[in-house]
């Protein structure tokens, strides 16, 4: 049979990390080693797939922009659209994965895989986790099974859905998890295997589309603390916020003093969404005043995929309840 084509699109991050000594775990610098060095490393990938890869960034993501992500999203579309190309590989610093990866979840229209790896190790380390990673994140691209699955995360031996993956931990290797929902499969050996299907609205499917774009609406997030009394909600306004996401306490949660501040911005047709900064868990209608006040909860979107979401959304509308539609869809 055939190998399949996996193209693989490199931003940087710490698989491709430098740092100046083999037992350095932190300190080092994300994103200096290059493609063709990642792919020479991992000599085993050309036996399950015929991969080529190309740079589009060499970042830390913690960086990660805008700019990148509408790259990113075109130039899946692109190779997707040609018919000798079967899926796309990111290499990505696992901060950001999470939104890069939804963000794509919800740009990409095809059905063929796209799959987000990185690594906690930088590629100098000792025991680095990043060849492993890539090798399992082109044989996920690489299986018929994760075709129609939308957007992934693998590392460390799991198959995330990019639409519930979180980073968990600030160091481990087996920081990438879906709090809510669990994984939808796992490679062992090599050989991926899947157990669930993503429900939620993805890809070929998505109503939105970035193509063409140069910018995105700007959305915050504010984090809820104990005595918040909202005056940052006054700075995300006058800094031009269309949307503001809450990360409010426990089920979504808002001080009396910030909803006074975020009603407030709801009635000059500021989007607000109220989400958690508990690590897992739906955010719901709760308490009466927040439909009254136009508030719309982020389902189990965690700030920076509700973030996204909000983005997007507002690209088609400003209309509260089409948006609202929006966070029960995707
Ligand atoms: N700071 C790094 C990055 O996100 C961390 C990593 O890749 O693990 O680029």
């Amino acid at each position: 049979m055939d190998k399949k084509r996996i193209y693989i699109l490199a931003t940087g991050g710490t698989i491709a990390g430098s740092a100046a000594s083999e037992t350095a775990t932190t300190g080092y610098r994300a994103g200096a080693i290059g493609i063709e060095e990642l792919l020479q490393a991992v000599p085993e990938l050309q036996d399950f797939a015929e991969v080529q890869g190309e740079q589009i960034a060499a970042i830390d993501s913690k960086d990660m922009t805008t700019d990148v992500w509408l790259r990113l999203a075109e130039r899946c579309e692109e190779l997707l659209a040609k018919d000798d190309m079967d899926g796309i590989v990111i290499t990505h610093g696992t901060d950001t994965m999470e939104e890069t990866g939804y963000f794509l979840q919800l740009t990409v229209h095809s059905d063929k895989p796209v799959v987000l790896t990185g690594a906690m190790r930088p590629a100098t380390a000792v025991s680095a986790d990043g060849p492993m990673n890539l090798l399992q994140a082109v044989r996920v691209a690489a299986c018929g099974e994760a075709r129609g699955k939308g957007v992934l995360v693998v590392m460390n031996g799991t198959i995330e859905s990019a639409r519930e993956a979180v980073k968990t931990h600030t160091t481990s290797l087996d920081t990438f998890a879906s709090p809510e929902m669990g994984s939808l499969g796992t490679v062992q050996d090599g050989e991926p295997v899947f157990y669930r299907q993503p429900l939620r609205r993805h890809t070929r499917e998505s109503q939105f589309s970035v193509q063409g774009l140069a910018k995105l609406p700007r959305a915050a997030i504010l984090y809820a603390h104990a005595d918040d009394d909202g005056f940052l909600v006054k700075a995300a306004v006058e800094n031009g916020a269309k949307g503001i996401v809450y990360a409010g306490m426990g089920n979504g949660s808002i001080p009396a003093r910030v909803e006074k501040e975020l009603a407030e911005a709801a009635r000059k047709d500021v989007i607000v969404v109220r989400s958690t900064r508990s690590a897992a868990g739906r955010v719901t209608k709760a308490e009466a005043s927040y439909e009254e006040n136009g508030f719309i909860a982020s389902d189990t979107l965690n700030p920076q995929k509700a973030r996204v979401l909000l983005q997007l959304a507002l690209l088609r509308t400003t209309d509260k309840d089409e948006i609202r539609k929006f966070y029960s869809i995707y």
